[in-house]
């Protein structure tokens, strides 16, 4: 199919995107590496009237990373990202996650912050954005508010920005001292949304394990997040059905829900084991 009619815009900064996202408000959507809005437009699944095409704001082409955390502008590339050593030092969790996202040829043309726009609870990044507690900035022609992971994402598909706003950067915090992390996911074929996946940062002290959190894609509407430091403290079996019970998948023609709350318990450990593995000081 061909995408229904639409006039194409082609701002060169932030400040004319977004008049043109205010002047166009409810009809208008951003376009940003086109993985998924394109085929939604060839579909017609979705047919706004404007696409403000942020390719040419040059601006929002950058990765920032200093001891807070790593800095994603709008028109980074996943591959860009994951290939960035500083990034991989300060949130190893980000090449981690990225390495598993769609294949080399999608990740050299998506964006990491359209992923998390487009809010797709199958995506990588929307799992460490919310595992890092981390925040996604949006600017309007009214100003700039600064979202967190765990207010942004509202359900499929759906994000907490308003149809005039752009979403300028995403900041993933730094990993937390002396923690370690994994991603861990199954997916049909290499490069297919998974159908379960898990990241996990662990904190070990004086060789015992003080912190585990993992964040889980594909099980729920939105990304999860769980503690499990206590579960794992008393068994891994039992953090293991801690996670069992508190993902909330749906069957479709890819695999029964019951097979993605067994991939939750099963990846659980094993990205837990992973986490823990890469701390400084491993636990016992
Ligand atoms: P676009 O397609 O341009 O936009 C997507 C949506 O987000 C649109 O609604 C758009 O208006 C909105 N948007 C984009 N940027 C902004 C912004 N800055 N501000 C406000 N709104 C914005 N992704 C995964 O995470 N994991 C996978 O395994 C995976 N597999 C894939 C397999 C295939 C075959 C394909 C085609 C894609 C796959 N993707 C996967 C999607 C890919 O990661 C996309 O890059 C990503 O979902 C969207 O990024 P984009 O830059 O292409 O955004």
């Amino acid at each position: 199919m061909k995408p229904a009619p639409f006039q194409w815009h082609g701002p060169r900064t932030v400040a004319e995107a977004v008049s043109l996202l205010a002047e166009h408000d409810g009809q208008a959507k951003v376009l940003a590496g086109g993985q998924s809005l394109v085929p939604l437009l060839a579909m017609r699944l979705t047919q706004p009237a404007h696409l403000v095409d942020i390719n040419g704001v040059t601006e929002l082409d950058a990765v920032r990373s200093d001891a807070a955390g790593v800095t994603i502008a709008a028109l980074a590339r996943h591959r860009r990202v994951e290939r960035d050593e500083n990034a991989f030092r300060v949130q190893p969790l980000l090449r981690q996650a990225l390495a598993h996202v769609a294949h080399p040829t999608i990740r050299n043309r998506g964006t990491s912050v359209g992923s998390l726009a487009h809010a797709d609870p199958a995506g990588e990044l929307t799992a460490v954005l919310a595992l890092c507690d981390g925040t996604v900035t949006a600017r309007s022609a009214a100003g700039t508010r600064t979202i967190a992971a765990a207010d942004f994402f509202l359900g499929p598909l759906t994000s907490a920005l308003a149809p005039d706003e752009l979403a300028v950067s995403a900041h993933f915090p730094a990993r937390p001292a002396g923690s370690g992390s994994a991603f861990v996911e199954i997916a049909r074929r290499n490069g297919d949304y998974a159908l379960c996946g898990v990241a996990a940062v662990a904190q070990v002290d004086d060789g015992k394990l003080t912190g585990l959190r993992c964040g889980y894609l594909s099980v729920a509407d939105v990304p999860l997040v769980l503690d499990l430091t206590r579960a794992w403290q008393a068994d891994p079996q039992e953090a293991a059905e801690l996670a069992r019970r508190s993902v909330d998948p749906v069957t479709d023609l890819h695999a029964t829900a019951d097979y993605r709350r067994h991939l939750a318990a099963v990846l659980t450990v094993r990205a837990a084991r992973q986490a823990i593995s890469a701390c400084p000081q491993r636990s016992a």
